[in-house]
């Protein structure tokens, strides 16, 4: 019997925090939208407390370009592709942190599309951090699922979602 054995580790979301992703999706559809996951990461289970939903600058066009350009403009555009605002971002860390919340994964939404990856999400991705992407069909909430980029960055492994009702309270430290 292997003394350590890697359980894959499960991303712990309420129904009220999937239902809020349902309903940005659908608010913005039918462009992406996009959010931040904040809670715990304990090793075993990460455990989502709040959502901070995020501007896709996808949407201002001229601005995303100038951050990060498109590598094919007539086929990527806010109904495909999100790009987070940097500064509201760094923001949204700065106050999780000081109420003890890291920022563990990000969602965004795939209006018309499946809740699979696309390779331009794999190149964005940063290594150990949840990715939720949940479809929206016709403006309606789909599939969803979570994804771990693996750790040669070659492919995105699917991560178990625990949903729960309530949230046990935070283990303390
Ligand atoms: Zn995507």
């Amino acid at each position: 019997m292997e003394l350590f054995i890697k359980y894959p580790m499960a991303l712990q979301l309420t129904r009220a925090h999937l239902e809020a992703i349902a309903d940005h999706g659908a608010r913005d559809y039918p462009s992406e939208c996009c959010g931040v996951l904040l809670g715990n990461d304990t090793g075993l289970l990460k455990q989502v407390r709040e959502l901070a939903a995020i501007r896709n600058l996808r949407q201002d066009q001229a601005l995303a370009e100038e951050l990060l350009p498109l590598a094919q403009p007539e086929l990527e555009s806010e109904r495909n592709r999100f790009l987070m605002d940097p500064g509201e971002l760094r923001r949204i860390e700065a106050e999780g942190r000081r109420r003890g919340l890291d920022i563990i994964g990000y969602y965004h939404s795939h209006p018309d599309h499946s809740a699979q990856p696309s390779e331009y999400d794999r190149e964005h991705a940063w290594p150990w951090v949840s990715y939720v992407i949940m479809k929206i069909e016709a403006g309606r909430a789909g599939d969803y699922a979570s994804w771990v980029l693996a750790e040669d960055r070659s492919r995105f492994e699917s991560e178990p979602i625990d949903v729960v009702d309530v949230q046990a309270a935070p283990e303390s430290a």
